[in-house]
């Protein structure tokens, strides 16, 4: 059985202070409801990782940084290496959300180094990939996933790939208000784990969790996530608002 996962992408918001407020309320909602088969993630920047993994009940809730490095050490100022975050006390990184490749040309080489940075430090990666606007409209959306999976992940072994978390997130969904229909969205997974079977095994497809992400929130999560491929979400803007990420979760 794959674990079902809501994660939350707070990106670069909230202050210490408002970041625990929030970790708290949704400990509290946490520690009242089985989470059998289930994981809450919340993805925090990196100054609060600390602060929230001692708020939050580990058994319940797991914390994710939202970037690392691509260098294991040294001189690279301001950089946090996949190490550093294992220190914390955080067990996921999310690599490759949208805004990274997009605002710091990362490309799906980085990507690759970061993933294998995480794994060597015993931390999983939520891997975010999706197309643009423009490549749906020219129908290019399958191979642009394709090719992002191929060029940062299909070299892992089994193993390695195992500790994988997917997270499809069409850019011109996040953010925006207009998600993509659970439709659409299901068609991709559906491929995606096509993709994961031939390139591995369908035991191993079957255990990918694979989750969707742009503008799901408490009112569509439901739809989405009944899909049969559809694994739970990544969730941004909703992410920020106690109730609303709890009511997220309800639906999981
Ligand atoms: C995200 O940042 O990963 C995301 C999905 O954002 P939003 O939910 O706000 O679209």
């Amino acid at each position: 059985m794959r674990l079902r996962i809501a994660a939350g992408n707070w990106k670069m918001n909230t202050s210490i202070q408002e970041g625990i407020e929030l970790a708290k309320s949704i400990n509290q909602f946490a520690t009242s409801i089985n989470i059998e088969n289930k994981r809450i993630i919340l993805g925090v920047p990196f100054t609060h990782i600390v602060p929230i993994v001692q708020t939050v009940d580990y058994r319940k809730i797991s914390i994710a940084a939202q970037n690392c490095a691509k260098w294991e050490k040294g001189a690279y100022t301001g950089e946090i290496s996949a190490e550093m975050i294992r220190s914390t006390g955080a067990h996921y990184v999310i690599i490759g959300h949208s805004e990274r490749r997009q605002y710091f040309n990362e490309n799906n080489n980085d990507l690759k180094i970061k993933v294998e940075l995480c794994l060597k430090n015993n931390l999983r990666p939520i891997f975010c990939i999706g197309e643009k606007l423009k490549e749906r409209e020219q129908e290019k959306h399958f191979n642009v996933v394709s090719t992002q999976l191929k060029e940062s992940l299909f070299h892992l072994d089994e193993e390695n790939f195992s500790h994988i978390v997917l997270a499809y997130e069409p850019v011109w969904a996040i953010g925006t208000g207009k998600n993509a229909t659970p439709e659409q969205a299901q068609e991709m997974h559906a491929f995606i784990r096509k993709l994961i079977s031939e390139n591995y095994s369908i035991s191993i497809a079957q255990n990918t969790t694979i989750l969707y992400g742009g503008s799901c929130n408490a009112q569509n999560a439901k739809d989405l996530f009944s899909q049969p491929d559809i694994d739970g979400g990544l969730i941004g803007g909703a992410s920020l608002k106690a109730n609303d990420f709890i009511e997220i979760i309800k639906v999981l």
